[in-house]
Order: C-alpha cells, then structure tokens, then sequence
C-alpha cells in the first residue's frame, strides 16, 4: 500500500504480528503432518498444537483439557449456546442475555426461539451496563443459560462479570461469556468470575483470522457442535488448524507477557483522546462508561452528522474507524447497541468508534483529531439541522 494508514479499528480486527506469521509459517510449510497421524512429523504438529492451549490455559487460570480450538468466536459463540441448551434441555428451555451482545449471540438465540426456546433480552443503563436486579428478577425454575459478554464491541463497556458469575452458580445456571472483545485485554481469571463457557478468537488479539476457542468447565456436558473425527477430546472434528492454533497462542503469549503496561499505555492515550475530542469538538458525546470500558475503545457521536459520511472523509485522509460494528457497515439501521443505551435514532447514526492498537502512537491520534474536527465543522456546514439549530440558538441569545 502507498498511502501510510492510520489504522483506528481494532475491534473490528487486528494485524497479525511478525513474531506471530513467524511462528505460523513452519507449520505451514515443513511440518505439515496430521496432528492424528502417529508418525513422528505428526508428532511435531501434535506437540505445537498442545503447546498452544497450554498457553492458552494459563492465561484463563484453567486446565488445558479445558480449551478446544474453533474456526473462530462465532463458531465458539454459536457452539456454547446451541449446544448447551440441548445438552441441559431436560432442566428447561429458558435462556437470559442482553440487548447488547454481537449478533453472533443475537442471531443463535433468534434462531433459538424458532427452535421453542424462550429468551429475556436484558435492558442496558445508559453506560451500557446490565442491572444485577434485572438479572435476578429474570430467572425463571426452567433458565438454564446465562449469556452476557465481557466487553462490548461497540462501546466498550466492561459488565459486572464477577457478580454475575455468582448469581449464576448460585442458582445453578450456566454461565457463559462472549470475551472476544477482552480476552488478552484486561486479566480474566474463569476461576475467580465463575465462568462456565467463554468464547474468544485470534484475530482480535494480534493473532490470525478463522481460528478462535471455546472454554468449556471441566464436568460440563456439553455436546459435539461439528461432527466427525475424534479431534479436540471428541468434541470439534475436522483436522486442527495447525497454523492458526499455533500462530493464536504466539499471539497469547506476546499479549500476556506485556498486558498490563499496554492496558496503561491504551488507557491514557485513549482518556487523551476522549478529553480532547470532547473539549474541541461542541455538540459531542461519549458512548459507553467513562471508566469501566476497554482500555482501547473510544466511541463518540456527533450532532448533526452522519456517521457513514465522516468515515468516508476519514478513509480519504488513510484514517479506518468504525461506525459501529463492522457486520452492519453498509446497513442504514442505527446500531443496536446505541439505541439500547437511549440514543435517539440521528444521535445513533452520527456516531463513530475508534479502537486504538499496540502500534498506535500519540502522534496517530494527534492527527485524527485534526482530522476529525475538520470533517465535522466541514459536514456540519452543510446540515441544514444544523444551520436551523444555529439560528434557533442565535434567536435565543
Ligand atoms: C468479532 C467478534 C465476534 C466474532 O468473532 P469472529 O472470530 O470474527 O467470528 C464475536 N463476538 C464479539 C464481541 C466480537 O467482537
């Protein structure tokens, strides 16, 4: 590419990195045996693979029978739900999540009610933040599965996990956490938050695309999602994605090894840029909690524009935000996220989401600024609700 990007979307996905591909390509390459072949080429393959969800495992404080490789967080997403309320189907058919989740936990429980399930999708503060008693006054005799995320891919926000992790062992639920947002991002410990099932995926770590994994609690039944060969304790057929599991536990592993000094550094370049965004820019707003969010995400919107025309303008300065989620990009339906949060519908659409990386420098975001108020005070002198509101405004005064 010519252009030097400035690359601000992050939660939609992340650069592999060169230790990473490093690591990857021999398996690639020279050790291309069959994980289940007995030769010693596969043992190599074998060893890699174990190597990896050991890692892996020691990042959740789990054991590493209890991680199984996936082609991603969706897969994870839609195997933990699916599968979960048939293998627990005789305690009842009642599922609680929230109005927030990606639709890959949205679009399974749809799926789910067609298939007779009953779900509650609980309501969000205007932070983006579930109610605990909302929570408790949800469960039924027959809820047999809790599905709350870590963290938000829009907003950011960072849910009570802990709390909930309680409530639901308390009652004897199953407890199950979208973390693809935050695993490698903030410290998660399954053990300490009570978590039963948790889905992650590579690609939003540093890591490569198309392979992601399911945690699943030791003791839990949880059926087969993909059937076939007896890979991953008989639980995920189909031949390992050698390359990938190795490449996803590189990524770990360098994410582990430096996570709290990168939470420190994304915290206070991303607090720079909420503060100078909100302070230059009039007629702005922050989505999301101040605080409890992740470490990397910034969303705002802007009155009086349209979210889809400042991306636009960005790209052609080589800047690449987000409106929202990258999977409704292209939809003219505000997201729902932000309509959960109470935002009017044009408030919605004027939003924008910049997710800051490792790589991002003061000086990247210094210029996104600059950008970002140019574009605006140039799409705002074209709105005429916004010429309207200056009027009205000047009439007052
Ligand atoms: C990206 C994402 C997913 C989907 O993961 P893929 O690996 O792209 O399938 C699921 N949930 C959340 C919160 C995400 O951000």
């Amino acid at each position: 590419m010519e252009k030097k990007i400035i690359y601000l979307d992050h939660a939609a996905t992340t650069p592999a990195r060169p230790e990473v591909i490093e690591a990857m390509i021999p398996y690639l390459g020279e050790y291309y045996g069959n994980p289940s072949s007995i030769y010693e080429l596969a043992g190599i393959s074998k060893k890699a693979v174990a190597q990896a969800r050991q890692t892996v495992a020691k990042a959740l404080n789990c054991d590493s029978k209890e991680i199984y490789f996936t082609g991603g967080g969706s897969e994870a997403d839609n195997w933990a739900l699916k599968e979960a309320v048939q293998s627990y189907a005789n305690r009842g058919r009642h599922i609680i999540t929230s109005k927030i989740e990606h639709h890959a936990i949205l679009h399974t429980c749809k799926y789910l009610e067609q298939k007779g399930y009953f779900v509650t999708y609980l309501n969000v503060d205007e932070n983006g933040i579930i109610n605990l008693k909302e929570l408790q006054a949800a469960i039924r005799p027959d809820t047999i599965l809790i599905s709350i995320m870590f963290a938000n891919n829009e907003i950011g926000t960072l849910q009570p996990i802990k709390e909930i992790g309680q409530i639901a062992r308390r009652h004897q639920i199953l407890f199950h956490t979208d973390a693809v947002q935050a695993f490698c991002q903030v410290p998660i410990d399954v053990e300490d938050l009570k978590i039963d099932l948790l889905s992650a995926s590579g690609h939003k770590f540093n890591g490569p695309k198309g392979v992601g994994f399911l945690y699943i609690r030791n003791g839990l039944k949880l059926h087969s999602f993909i059937h076939g060969g007896g890979q991953e304790r008989h639980r995920r057929a189909g031949t390992e994605n050698v390359p990938g599991i190795v490449g996803l536990g590189k990524a770990v592993e360098l994410a582990m090894a430096d996570q709290e000094e990168r939470m420190d550094r994304e915290t206070k370049l991303r607090d720079y840029l909420l503060d100078r965004v909100l302070m230059e820019i009039p007629y702005t707003r922050i989505n999301g909690h101040r605080r409890l969010r992740l470490p990397n995400n910034a969303n705002f919107s802007f009155q009086f524009i349209e979210g889809e025309a400042l991306l636009i303008m960005l790209d052609l300065k080589g800047i690449c935000a987000s409106t929202g989620s990258a999977c409704s990009a292209g939809s003219v339906d505000p997201s729902h996220v932000l309509l959960a949060i109470g935002l009017p519908n044009d408030i919605a659409r004027s939003s924008l989401r910049l997710t800051l990386g490792r790589e991002t420098t003061k000086e990247e975001i210094d210029k996104t600024i600059d950008a970002i108020k140019e574009i605006v005070s140039k799409l705002r002198s074209m709105s005429s609700a916004y010429e309207d509101f200056v009027r009205w405004r000047g009439n007052r005064r």
